[in-house]
């Protein structure tokens, strides 16, 4: 291709435009970021940015691109990007819009939410005025941002509609293990509690209690930001992820797509995938990118994801969806991992506090390594003993 448009200026767009250049690809290189920022990282968002060590997260390498800031892509054609700026033409696009968190809905009260530096910054300030604060969704935010306020000393309360935290990626029985460490760190933790309503107060409850707080933070999902392709022929799943095939490549025409967005057919896992992973946002860039030059590699990773959160690190590898048996490893009540096996096959680990499995599952996964679930069960085994 001679010109390039990248539509998207978070890690994946950034990760797509320097892997381009980086296999000397010479040609027109436009980015268009929707946000005032240069591309930076989200991660530290929630964690070292929450906490003031960080104010900036900017993505160091030099893109030699054309770089549009401010610019939303307001619809694909053949051949052409047209934005809020004018019409960009392109021999190959790389899709990498990323999502937006979901909304509480139907309120007037200013509620935050996390997924930009801006809203990083703004929940910082306020974090530092607020007495008390409510969260609602104990998923992967809400439990960093429970754990930054709860530092801070405010009366913290998290409120979610699920009988366990993280319930939308880990099941009960793992989730289960979770529970206390919200009373260690001062955190009160109300399970099984839709949100019914919101006021200047607080919030109320499904069954007639409220919270009262001075903020009310959202941390209940994020969707596919796809919402300008529709119409442009892109394959959409119903969640609004972009389907792509193997090679990351949709259609019609020279269209790839990175990151957040993207659905792809997992012959690792079988069935297809969609993962909010930093680690998957920038491998699957690079991937698109090289497949942008010609080149026809699959895109078949372990997916990775972390939190830091309550005083402990999570790490997840591999992925799960509900039919492997689930076994757990060590104690909860120390460093443990909980595994996913299908058979002898290993698909899925998270570990609490035990870097060494999540290198080792991320390995016996990738190579499909048979493994002795009951071994495996035991923390005095080596993963790879099992
Ligand atoms: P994004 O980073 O969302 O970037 C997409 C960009 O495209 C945005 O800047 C957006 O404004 C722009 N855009 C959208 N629509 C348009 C348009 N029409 N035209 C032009 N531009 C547009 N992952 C982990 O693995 N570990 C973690 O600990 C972790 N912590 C996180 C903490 C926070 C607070 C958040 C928000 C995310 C975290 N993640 C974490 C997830 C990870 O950051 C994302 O998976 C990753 O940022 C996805 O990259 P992306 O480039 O696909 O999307």
């Amino acid at each position: 291709p001679r010109r390039v448009v990248v539509v998207g200026g978070g890690l994946a767009g950034h990760t797509a435009a320097a892997t381009l250049r980086a296999e000397g690809y010479d040609g027109g290189l436009t980015v268009l970021g929707a946000e005032p920022h240069p591309p930076y990282d989200r991660p530290p968002l929630s964690k070292e940015l929450l906490a003031g060590t960080v104010d900036d997260t900017t993505l160091k390498d030099d893109l030699d691109a054309d770089l549009r800031l401010r610019c939303r892509a307001l619809s694909l054609r053949p051949g052409t990007v047209e934005s809020t700026e004018g019409v960009h033409p392109y021999d190959a696009v790389i899709l990498a819009t990323g999502s937006s968190p979901i909304g509480l809905g139907g309120t007037s009260r200013a509620v935050h939410a996390l997924r930009t530096v801006g809203d990083a910054r703004r929940l910082r300030a306020a974090l530092r005025d607020a007495a008390s604060v409510a969260i609602v969704g104990a998923g992967w935010i809400g439990s960093e941002v429970a754990t930054r306020a709860a530092a801070l000393d405010r009366k913290v309360t998290v409120i979610d509609a699920a009988p366990t935290p993280l319930a939308r990626a880990l099941p009960g029985a793992v989730g289960g293990h979770l529970v206390p460490w919200y009373a260690e760190q001062g955190i009160d933790l109300r399970l099984n509690t839709p949100v019914t309503g919101l006021d200047d107060r607080g919030v109320s409850l499904a069954g007639g209690g409220r919270v009262d707080a001075d903020i009310v933070v959202a941390g209940i999902g994020a969707r596919p930001d796809t919402g300008w392709l529709r119409g442009s022929g892109v394959p959409l799943a119903p969640d609004g992820a972009v389907d792509a095939d193997a090679a990351l490549r949709t259609g019609p025409g020279a269209v790839y797509a990175a990151g957040d967005i993207v659905r792809w057919p997992s012959r690792l896992f079988g069935g297809r995938i969609r993962v909010e992973h930093w680690d998957h946002a920038a491998a699957s860039a690079q991937t698109a990118a090289r497949n942008v030059l010609g080149h026809v590699e699959p895109y078949d990773p372990v997916p990775y994801f972390w939190s830091d959160q309550l005083g402990h690190r999570l790490q997840y590898v591999g992925h799960h969806d509900g039919a492997e048996r689930l076994v757990l490893r060590g104690h909860p009540s120390d460093s443990w991992t909980a595994l996913w096996f299908d058979g002898r096959r290993l698909r899925a680990a998270l570990a609490v506090d035990n870097p060494r499995d999540v290198r080792e599952a991320r390995r016996l996964i990738a190579d499909r390594v048979p493994l002795s679930a009951e071994r495996a069960a035991d923390p005095a085994v080596r993963l790879t003993d099992a």
